[in-house]
C-alpha cells in the first residue's frame, strides 16, 4: 500500500468543529452524538448524483475526501454548507474518471482549496487534453497525485482501494474506503458488474451503487439510438434490472445502507428504481440492514453516519 505524505494535511484549525473520543461506541445508522460524546465515526454525504454532476464526501474526524468534482465549486461549497460541513477542511479530491459530470468543478475547486487531487495517469492525460487552451497549453494542477487501479493507498486515516470498472472512459475506477473497521463502496458509471467489482463490494457498510435506467423507459425514451446503445452497452451504465440481479444473486446483504445513485432523469423514475431494489432485497431489508436511499441530482442527501 502506498502511503501519501499527509501529516501536514490534517483539518485546518476550527474547520470541522468536531472533537474526537477514542471510546465512543459506533452503531450503524446512529447519529453518533450519544450524550455529550462528539461524533467520530465514518460518514458519507452524497452531494449530487446523476448525469448533470456527481460529488460525494467520505470523512472521518481527521480526513475529508471529495469523491468526484462534477458540480461547480460554488455549488459544492453551498451543498456542503447546507449539511453543516466546512469545505475548507477537505483533505483531498479523488476522481473516478474524466467525464464532465465527474470533473466539471475540478479546476476551480483545486485552485481554491489547494489540496491534492488524485486520479489515474490515463484519466489525467485525457482530462488535461480536453481542457487544453487555444495555445495548446495543458491545465496544471498544483498538487496532482497519480494512483493505479488495483493499488491501495492512504489518504489521512482512510485506506482507499481503486478498482477498474467497465465504462467508456480512459481508465475508470470505483473506490472502496476503509477506516475504523468500516468499509464504504462506490460503484457508478459501469455497463455491468464483473466478478472483480462484485468482489470489491463485499462487506461494505455503505454501498453507493448505480441504478441508472429502466430498460423500457430507455428504449422508448427521447435519446437518439446511438446514445441508447451506448448507455445499454457493456461500457455504459447499470440498469435497474442489472442492479437487481446483483442484489438478488450475489450481494452479501451486509450493508447498513444501500444508496441508489446516478439515476437517469430521462430514462428512470425514482420509484421504479426503488421498487426494483426493494423487491431484490426482499426480507433482508430491516431496521439495521439494507436501508435504501436514493441519491439526488438537485440536492445533497442527509449524511450517513456510521
Ligand atoms: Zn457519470
Ligand atoms: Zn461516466
Amino acid at each position: 500500500m502506498k502511503a501519501f505524505p499527509f501529516s501536514s494535511l490534517a483539518c485546518r484549525p476550527g474547520s470541522s468543529g468536531k472533537q474526537t473520543s477514542a471510546n465512543q461506541k459506533v452503531t450503524p445508522g446512529s447519529t453518533g452524538t450519544t450524550g455529550i460524546l462528539p461524533y467520530m465515526g465514518v460518514s458519507v454525504s452524497v452531494l449530487a448524483s446523476g448525469s448533470r454532476g456527481n460529488s460525494a464526501v467520505v470523512e472521518t474526524s481527521k480526513t475529508k475526501i471529495l469523491v468526484d468534482a462534477g458540480i461547480s465549486c460554488r455549488e459544492t461549497f453551498k451543498r456542503m454548507r447546507a449539511l453543516g460541513e466546512d469545505s475548507r477542511s477537505l483533505t483531498a479530491i479523488l476522481l473516478t474518471h474524466e467525464h464532465t459530470d465527474h470533473v466539471y468543478g475540478l479546476p476551480a475547486l483545486a485552485r481554491r482549496l489547494r489540496i491534492p487531487v488524485f486520479m489515474t495517469g490515463a484519466t489525467h492525460q485525457t482530462w488535461a487534453r480536453a481542457l487544453r487552451d487555444g495555445e495548446g497549453q495543458l491545465p496544471s494542477l498544483e498538487r496532482l497525485e497519480i494512483f493505479s487501479s488495483g493499488k491501495s493507498f492512504q489518504v489521512g486515516d482512510i485506506d482507499v482501494t481503486p478498482f477498474t470498472i467497465p465504462h467508456d472512459a480512459a481508465d475508470p475506477v470505483g473506490f472502496t474506503f476503509r477506516s475504523q473497521g468500516v468499509k464504504v463502496g462506490f460503484a457508478t458509471d459501469l455497463g455491468y458488474l464483473p466478478a472483480s467489482v462484485r468482489d470489491h463490494l463485499r462487506r461494505c457498510e455503505v454501498l453507493v451503487i448505480e441504478s441508472n435506467h429502466d430498460l423500457e423507459m430507455l428504449r422508448v425514451g427521447p435519446y437518439p439510438w446511438s446514445v441508447k446503445q451506448r448507455v445499454m452497452s457493456r461500457v455504459g451504465h447499470l440498469s435497474n434490472d442489472a442492479l437487481a440481479e446483483f442484489l438478488t444473486n450475489d450481494y452479501d446483504g451486509e450493508a447498513a445502507y444501500v444508496v441508489l445513485a446516478h439515476l437517469s432523469e430521462h430514462n428512470n423514475h425514482p420509484e421504479i428504481a426503488r421498487g426494483a431494489a426493494v423487491k431484490a432485497l426482499g426480507p433482508r431489508q430491516t431496521l439495521l440492514r439494507n436501508r435504501l436511499m436514493l441519491a439526488l441530482q438537485s440536492e445533497a442527501l442527509e449524511p450517513i453516519r456510521l
